[in-house]
């Protein structure tokens, strides 16, 4: 029989299922994969709820309901001071996973370049590969995760299509700040490039810092494609319901992909995060108030255990390393140890590296977007684990 396709044949399975699938061997407390132990706004679940019992059940509109493209747009005004056309910058989709894929399928042609942040989320590079663009990758170091500016410049040339990047960025929970959006900015207007901005945890974010999209810096309206999903602003990853916007002669190529990916989203979960996008502002505050809590209360306690913790500006996971502790293994050892002996699970950062094997190796993500005695339980049991 004839092959399958390479490329993807020869990809692992996702380290998020690998290690959540660990965690339920061992009944572990996991704060691997990033999922919240909340249910989500009772309002935007009573919604999707009453569509699903009371509305129309059948395809909606390829671009998405109304409702939500309109709720979109307001939310862009509202939060970004941006002005979108609904009704052809606005495109839902079955998640940011989708999203990622409609971009880069849509806008890669092969040979193309594409220039990525390392430590990336783990969808980034199977795509630009499969959609044949070449992957240039600029690498953060820790602890401060700070652009490197030089190296960023030289990973630029007039064979790049476009940037991909993450802010507030997964794994590493850094949020870039102005300066280094208008550095970005300033080499994609040099070299003709689009900026396609994941910017799902646009609402989870800490210490008084604000998101700023690259899309409202100057000239680069027209050339980001922004990114969002109601799974992490709602608290409700499973619904998978994300959305694009960027301007119309980018989106119709994006729509074009989408029609052929998985075409429409289901409309009560689409109503659904139309609600949430309506939710008043306090909503929000409280969101990114109550992460950030929790990001305390989970990083002062593993500190206290022995662990170095790195910032975390956004998102829902501390960055720790774990040599402190003695441990002398990978991340990947590490990960394991603790999900066997300790029954806590959290994820290898090398995971969000291309080549594993040549990434930083004593780095484990901890997710805290969970209720506080799941926090205290999995404190508990690596205290008593790593105390003993
Ligand atoms: N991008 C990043 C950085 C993420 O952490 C996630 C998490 N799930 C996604 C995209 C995918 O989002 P969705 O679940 O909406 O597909
Ligand atoms: N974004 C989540 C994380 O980083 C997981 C998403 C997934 O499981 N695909 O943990």
């Amino acid at each position: 029989m004839k092959s399958a396709n390479s490329l993807m044949s020869g990809l692992g399975t996702t380290v998020f299922e690998v290690m959540s699938a660990l965690a339920r061997e061992h009944q572990s407390v996991n704060l691997g994969q990033g999922f919240p132990d909340d249910k989500g706004p009772e309002e935007v679940r009573a919604a999707a709820a009453d569509y699903l019992l009371n509305g129309h059940n059948q395809y909606p509109p390829m671009m998405g309901i109304p409702e939500l493209r309109q709720a979109v747009a307001d939310h862009a005004k509202r939060f970004q001071g941006l002005e979108v056309d609904w009704q052809t910058e606005v495109l839902v989709t079955s998640g940011a996973t989708e999203a990622l894929g409609d971009c880069l399928l849509g806008l890669v042609e092969p040979g193309d370049e594409v220039v990525l942040i390392e430590p990336l989320y783990d969808s980034y590079l199977p795509m630009v590969r499969r959609a044949g663009g070449i992957p240039k990758l600029v690498r953060l170091e820790p602890p401060t995760w700070r652009l490197p500016r030089e190296e960023l410049a030289a990973a630029f040339s007039d064979r790049t299509k476009l940037i991909l990047f993450n802010t507030p960025m997964n794994p590493c929970s850094k949020v870039f700040d102005r300066e280094e959006l208008d550095f970005i900015a300033g080499l994609c207007l040099k070299h003709d490039a689009y900026a396609v901005c994941d910017e799902v945890y646009e609402h989870i974010i800490f210490d008084d810092r604000r998101h700023v999209s690259i899309m409202t810096l100057p000239d680069m309206r027209a050339r980001t494609v922004r990114i969002g999903s109601a799974g992490k602003s709602f608290s409700l990853t499973g619904w998978k319901v994300g959305y694009i916007t960027a301007a119309p002669d980018l989106m119709k190529t994006i729509a074009k992909t989408h029609q052929f990916m998985t075409f429409t989203t289901p409309p009560n979960l689409q109503w659904g995060a139309a609600t949430g996008l309506r939710l008043a502002d306090g909503y929000y505050s409280t969101l990114a108030a109550d992460m950030q809590r929790k990001r305390d209360r989970l990083a002062v306690a593993l500190a206290d255990i022995g662990f170095d913790i790195l910032p975390a500006h956004g998102t829902y996971f501390v960055t720790t390393d774990f040599r402190p502790l003695g441990f002398n293994g990978t991340d990947d050892d590490f990960c394991r140890h603790i999900t066997v002996e300790a029954g806590v699970t959290a994820v290898p950062v090398s995971a969000f590296y291309d080549e594993p094997l040549r990434a930083p190796r004593h780095f484990a993500r901890f997710c805290f977007c969970k209720h506080d005695e799941t926090l205290d339980k999995a404190i508990d049991r690596l205290g008593r684990h790593f105390r003993k």
